[in-house]
């Protein structure tokens, strides 16, 4: 099995210790900064293959690392929230994190949800799994190509994170359709995902604020009430 790398950017030195020993028990090899700054110079340097990332960090905040990240990588990055009231913000709107934990918590999961994330970016990297093809997909003005993992909408680029991204591509693949919940959940997260329910629904939040005319009148991916989501294929119209 091969390494990954985790980054792991933490300054509270108790935890960072809890890590260092805890994961790379786990066959991660880890490596640590202690600030925000400092975790922006160590992700270019390392090339990590997953971010822990905490949210209350001296110099720049784990928000501002992360939104930082996402402008040039798709790496899965965790969020570490010391105060469940932040979990909106780090899965919200523009921040850009795949997935979250909230201090304290049990190494046991966070590996869970470490494996999770690794396991479906190495698939992809791979392409050992066909969730979708990997055939460019365009429904109306919404365009996705694997290969180059790109969205165009109206034939302009949007960028999306791997999470976005892939929730993105398998409503495409299934347009018409209502995929449920834990369909989604399953072939995004996987099987063993354990974090709430609440992440399907902000990166829906989130990839509308993306793709939709109208954020708040969804027409492209709808809530089919009490069962889940559906991409919605383009009325016939003469203009389109
Ligand atoms: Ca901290």
């Amino acid at each position: 099995m091969s390494h990954h790398t985790i980054l792991v950017v933490e300054d509270e030195a108790s935890f960072v210790e809890a890590l260092q020993i805890g994961l790379t028990r786990e066959g991660f090899h880890v490596e640590v900064a202690t600030d925000g700054v400092q975790a922006l110079e160590r992700f270019s340097d390392v090339q990590p293959d997953l971010v822990l990332l905490d949210v209350m960090l001296p110099r720049l905040s784990g928000i501002d690392v992360c939104r930082q990240i996402r402008q040039t990588s798709s790496v899965p990055i965790i969020m570490v929230t010391a105060k469940s009231s932040e979990i909106d913000t780090v899965v919200g709107l523009e921040v850009g994190a795949d997935d979250y934990v909230t201090k304290p918590y049990r190494v046991r999961e966070l590996v869970a949800r470490i494996r999770a994330l690794l396991r479906r970016s190495t698939m992809d990297a791979t392409g050992e799994v066909e969730r979708s093809s990997d055939a460019a997909i365009r429904v109306g003005e919404v365009a996705l190509d694997p290969d180059e993992h790109r969205v165009t909408v109206a034939e302009v680029e949007v960028s999306l994170p791997l999470k976005e991204f892939e929730v993105l591509h398998l409503l495409l693949a299934n347009a018409g359709r209502v995929l449920t919940r834990e369909t989604l959940i399953e072939r995004v997260w996987g099987h063993d995902y354990v974090g709430d329910t609440k992440t399907l629904d902000v990166h829906i939040k989130r990839l509308r604020s993306k793709i939709e005319v109208d954020p708040a009148v969804p027409e492209r991916i709808v809530t089919i009430r009490g069962l889940g989501y559906k991409y919605e294929r383009p009325a016939a119209r003469p203009d389109r």
